[in-house]
């Protein structure tokens, strides 16, 4: 499924994730058009290629540049059946 920032965006205002950045205090935001996955594993050693991921979308503050990731499984944007 190809990765759509307007039900991104749809999904944010849903549950309210409105504040205001956590670092500067403004309120002016940019979606990415892409994606993102965050590597996670269980052991400290080494780095586990083709491993299990968390995908993310970024939020992006347009004033400081703070990037909010918000996981896409929370925001019931995966494994969906609409495109
Ligand atoms: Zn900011």
């Amino acid at each position: 499924m190809k990765f759509d920032r307007k039900k991104v965006i749809e999904k944010l205002e849903e549950k309210k994730a409105l504040a205001p950045c956590q670092r500067c205090g403004q309120n002016n935001f940019s979606v990415l058009d892409q994606m993102t996955n965050f590597s996670v594993q269980e052991d400290t050693q080494g780095f586990v290629l083709g491993g299990a991921t968390v995908p993310a979308a970024l939020v992006i503050c347009n004033h400081c540049g703070a990037i909010t990731p918000h996981a896409l499984g929370a925001l019931g944007l995966l494994n969906s059946e609409e495109n």
